[in-house]
């Protein structure tokens, strides 16, 4: 099938190659000119797992190509997916300009049915506004004799095992009421769809409501254990022996309960937000929501907490290695990551920071390179050099057993900061560190 993808980001990018990957014929449309030049020359803007391999075969096949030519864009694809970006706009509310840019463009140059979908995450009721815009440029074009249909397929990939996620769905939401668009987005991942039925067909605001719950119940579950393992701590409870003891029950399960430092990325923050202003606006008081919000800004500060206290509030001229920048590993995304709060803090108090992360490097660069209380650092190890302790924010593959003789030998003394658990206190108090964790006592 021929297919447009409107935005190239995480997830118009994914997409966009694992539709190729199985032999639909794929244009992207981005408005980033630099990013589609780019693509173009076999360069992947983002860090993601077996993407990059992916772009470069099916451009080379000629079945992924890139494009700022909306119109193009327009007069390829069967389908037509947005997959912009829908940033938070200044009271927390989901900003909808791209997406309304994007069915507005569609609008202005479609000249055939065209089934309109949309992977952005939306407030419930912008499948409404997408048609009505649309059929407002049709008529303005005189062009109302035109058919459409406006689908909600929200996405649910993981940054950082995106390409296997969408290779793989656990499900494909499709929210439509049209049956000749529930067929054409049937055949189109008809190719994902062969072990067992992954495809759940529903109305579009449920589909769209969908993408926000199952978002906002990842988020209470890390609010939950980040709450318990607070507690853990004062109770002198063990946080990890309480994670295994309610993780054994199926109804509560093992995953996403570990506690931290907070939730970061792109998706919770500002999907938790977005909901609790879509209660709001119909005067629904989403207490839920509202606790894991308060619960996470909370939980972002809770290890300079620690640190702060370690040393008497007496942090102005300290240095501090930084393990971990991006939001989570395997992914070079630093948008509302925990590591910005802490290290915002740590500067904000006079001490300086020499920063580590496999991926995350020059997105430092990009957002702090002109500070000069940060050293970007090549290696975990040169980021330990006479630094007054060593605070680890993400949990890399590649900080789960470093050598701690040459951690101890580097450091001026020999305290760690763990805001993910990475250690076992015992095996950490017998190497001779004073180590701090999350809801466990030090
Ligand atoms: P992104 O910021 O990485 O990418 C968005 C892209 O859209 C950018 O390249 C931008 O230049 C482009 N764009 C903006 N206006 C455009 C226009 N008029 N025409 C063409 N391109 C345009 O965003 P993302 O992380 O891919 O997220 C996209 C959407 O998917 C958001 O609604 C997000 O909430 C949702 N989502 C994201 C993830 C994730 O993990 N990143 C997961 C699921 C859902």
């Amino acid at each position: 099938m021929k297919v447009t993808v409107f935005g190239i980001g995480y997830v118009g990018l994914v997409q966009a190659a694992i539709l190729a990957e199985v032999g639909h014929n794929v244009i992207c449309v981005d408005v980033d000119e630099g990013k589609v030049e780019r693509l173009k020359q076999g360069q992947i803007p983002i860090y993601e797992p077996g993407l990059e391999p992916l772009v470069k075969e099916n451009h080379a096949a000629g079945r992924l190509n890139f494009t700022t030519n909306a119109i193009e864009g327009v007069n390829h694809g069967e389908v037509q997916f947005i997959a912009v970006g829908t940033p938070p706009d200044e009271d927390g509310s989901a900003d909808l300009k791209y997406v309304l840019a994007v069915a507005s463009t569609i609008a202005q140059h479609m000249d055939r049915h065209q089934i309109v979908v949309d992977k952005s995450t939306v407030p419930v009721g912008t499948g409404d506004k997408v048609q009505a815009q649309i059929a407002k440029i049709l008529a303005e074009r005189g062009r109302s004799d035109l058919t459409f249909n406006v689908v909600s397929n929200p996405e649910f990939l993981k940054e950082g095992s995106a390409v296997a996620d969408c290779m793989k769905p656990d499900r494909i939401v499709i929210g439509t009421d049209s049956q000749h668009a529930e067929e054409v987005m049937r055949e189109l991942y008809a190719p994902f769809n062969r072990n067992h039925e992954k495809i759940i067909v529903m109305d579009v605001r449920s589909a769209e409501l969908t993408k926000y719950a199952a978002n906002c119940m990842l988020a209470t579950k890390i609010s939950f254990m980040n709450e318990m393992a607070n507690l853990a701590e004062i109770l002198g409870a063990d946080i990890e022996a309480v994670r295994h003891g309610i993780g054994s029950d199926p109804r509560i399960g093992y995953h996403f309960i570990y506690p931290g430092v907070g939730y970061g990325g792109s998706c919770f923050p500002k999907d938790v937000q977005a909901l609790i202003r879509t209660a709001d606006h119909i005067n629904f008081d989403a207490k839920v929501l509202k606790a894991v919000e308060a619960r996470n800004n909370e939980q972002k500060t809770t290890l300079f907490a620690k640190i702060n206290k370690h040393f008497n509030g007496n942090l102005k001229g300290k240095t501090f290695a930084l393990w971990g920048l991006s939001f989570k590993p395997n992914t070079d995304d630093m948008r509302e990551a925990p590591s910005r709060v802490l290290m915002e803090a740590l500067w904000e108090a006079g001490a300086k920071v020499q920063a580590y992360d496999p991926e995350a490097m020059h997105e430092t660069q990009r957002i702090y390179g002109n500070r000069e209380d940060i050293l970007l650092c090549g290696t975990k190890e040169s980021a330990l050099k006479h630094a007054d302790a060593l605070v680890i924010v993400t949990e890399w593959q590649a900080f789960r057993a470093p050598d701690f003789d040459v951690i101890k030998e580097l450091l001026s003394e020999a305290t760690i900061f763990d805001g993910r658990n990475m250690y076992d206190p015992k095996r950490m108090q017998k190497r001779g560190f004073t180590y701090y964790s999350v809801g466990r006592s030090s």
